[in-house]
C-alpha cells in the first residue's frame, strides 16, 4: 500500500472525529457581522493549531472595522524542503446571524451532517487540521512550507482581508481553497466568474401626476429605460451577465416619483471583458429630458480564469488516482477569496473543502465521508506540491 493510501485508511477510521471536530466548530457561531462570534472560532482554531506544533499568528483588524482577525497558520518542514509557500485559504465567517443554531442545530443523520456553515466552510477547517494529524502520524511532511490562512470575512466580500490574502498568495507557487465542492459528487472548482455591483441613481422632478404632470421629470420611468438598456449589456455566450435584482423608487402615486435607485449585478468570465462592460456602465447618459443619473460601483472581484487552475487540478487528478478517487472540475458563477489570487497570476485550484448540499439554507449539511476523502487529498496535495 502506498504511503497515500495508508492516509486515506487512517482518516477514514476518523471520520467520526473528524465529524466531532466540524461540531464543535459549528457550535461556535460567527456570522460575518458578529466580531466578537468570529474571534471565538479564531480562539478555538488557534488552540486546534497551536496543539499541533504549528506556528499561529493571529492578524488583528482595527476594532472600527467590525470584522474579526484573521488567523494565519504556518507548518514548516524540515531541512530538504522545497523552497517557496504552499497556500491554503479558507474563511471563518458564515452567512447565519447569531441564534440560528437554535433553530437548526448541528446534529448527524443518515450520513449526513447539518448545521449552519457546515459545507461553507467549518467542514474545511477542520478538513485541513485533519490533514494536518494524517501527515504527521505518517511521518509525511508537506513539500514546502505551508500557510493556512482564515479569513473573517469571505461572505461579505473579503473587504477586510483582501490585502493580506494578495501578500500571501503572491509568496506562494499554488493556492488551494477549501469551498466546498460543487454537486454531490464535490467535482473541483477550476473556474469562477469575476464579480460586481453597479448602483445606478437616477433624479427627476417632483410634480403632482394630476394637476401638473408637464412639470414633473418621473425618475421611475427613467430608471426603467435605464435598466433595459443595462440589461442589453449582457453576453451570456461570453460569460457576460448583468441582472438588475434590487430596486426602490417613488413615494406615492399621485406624486411623480423624484428619485430611483436599482443595484445592478454584474459577472464576468474573463478578465479582458471588466474595462469593456465597465465602461457601458459609465458612459450611461439620461434619456428623459431634466433626468440626472448617476452611475457607481464597478467589477471588484476579478474572474478566476481556468487557465490558473489547469496545471494544478491535472496533478490533483494524478493523486487523486492514487488515493483511488475519480476528479472532476467545474465551474461556477459564484466568487471566492481564489478570484483574488488567480487574477495575481498564482495558480489556484477551489472546491477541496467538503462535500454537500444547501449552503446558506436551512437544509445545509456535508456527507461525512467526504470529510476523510478530502482531508487524504489535501495532504497529498500539501505532500507533493
Ligand atoms: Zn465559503
Amino acid at each position: 500500500m502506498t504511503n497515500l493510501r495508508r492516509i486515506l485508511r487512517w482518516l477514514r477510521e476518523r471520520e467520526s472525529a473528524i465529524t466531532r471536530q466540524v461540531g464543535r466548530l459549528v457550535a461556535i457561531e460567527s456570522s460575518s457581522y458578529d466580531r466578537a462570534g468570529v474571534n471565538r472560532l479564531v480562539d478555538a482554531l488557534a488552540a486546534e493549531w497551536k496543539k499541533r506544533g504549528v506556528l499561529v499568528e493571529r492578524i488583528r483588524r482595527a476594532r472600527t472595522t467590525e470584522r474579526g482577525d484573521l488567523l494565519r497558520c504556518e507548518w514548516r518542514p524540515n531541512a530538504n524542503a522545497a523552497a517557496g509557500q504552499i497556500l491554503v485559504l479558507g474563511h471563518t465567517d458564515t452567512v447565519y446571524e447569531r441564534g440560528t443554531l437554535e433553530r437548526m442545530p448541528f446534529r448527524v443523520a443518515g450520513g449526513r451532517a447539518y448545521g449552519p456553515g457546515t459545507l461553507d466552510m467549518k467542514a474545511g477547517l477542520a478538513i485541513a487540521l485533519a490533514a494536518v494529524d494524517a501527515l504527521r502520524a505518517a511521518h509525511l511532511e508537506p513539500r514546502r512550507r505551508v500557510a493556512f490562512l482564515w479569513t473573517p470575512d469571505e461572505e461579505i466580500g473579503s473587504g477586510a482581508s483582501r490585502a493580506v490574502i494578495e501578500r500571501e498568495a503572491r509568496r506562494s507557487a499554488a493556492v488551494l481553497v477549501l469551498e466546498p465542492g460543487t454537486g454531490p459528487r464535490g467535482k473541483l472548482k477550476t473556474a469562477r466568474k469575476g464579480v460586481g455591483e453597479f448602483r445606478l441613481e437616477v433624479t427627476g422632478r417632483a410634480a403632482h401626476a394630476g394637476v401638473n404632470p408637464e412639470s414633473g421629470v418621473n425618475a421611475v420611468h427613467e430608471l426603467a429605460l435605464q435598466i433595459a438598456r443595462v440589461a442589453g449589456f449582457g453576453e451570456p455566450r461570453r460569460g457576460i451577465t448583468v441582472n438588475a435584482d434590487v430596486v426602490e423608487g417613488g413615494t406615492r402615486t399621485n406624486v411623480i416619483a423624484e428619485s430611483a435607485r436599482a443595484r445592478v449585478d454584474v459577472r464576468v468570465e474573463r478578465a479582458a471583458d471588466i474595462p469593456r462592460v465597465t465602461a457601458r456602465f459609465r458612459r450611461l447618459r439620461p434619456i428623459l429630458p431634466g433626468a440626472r443619473v448617476r452611475v457607481s460601483g464597478g467589477i471588484d472581484r476579478p474572474p478566476m480564469e481556468r487557465r490558473m487552475a489547469e496545471r494544478l487540478f491535472e496533478h490533483a487528478r494524478s493523486v487523486g488516482r492514487e488515493l483511488g478517487m475519480r476528479l472532476e472540475e467545474s465551474s461556477t458563477g459564484g466568487g471566492s477569496d481564489g478570484n483574488f489570487t488567480a487574477a495575481l497570476g498564482v495558480p489556484t485550484l477551489d472546491g477541496l473543502g467538503a462535500v454537500g448540499a444547501g449552503a446558506h439554507t436551512p437544509g445545509e449539511y456535508i456527507r461525512t465521508r467526504s470529510l476523510a476523502d478530502r482531508a487524504a487529498l489535501l495532504a497529498a496535495l500539501l505532500h507533493t506540491l
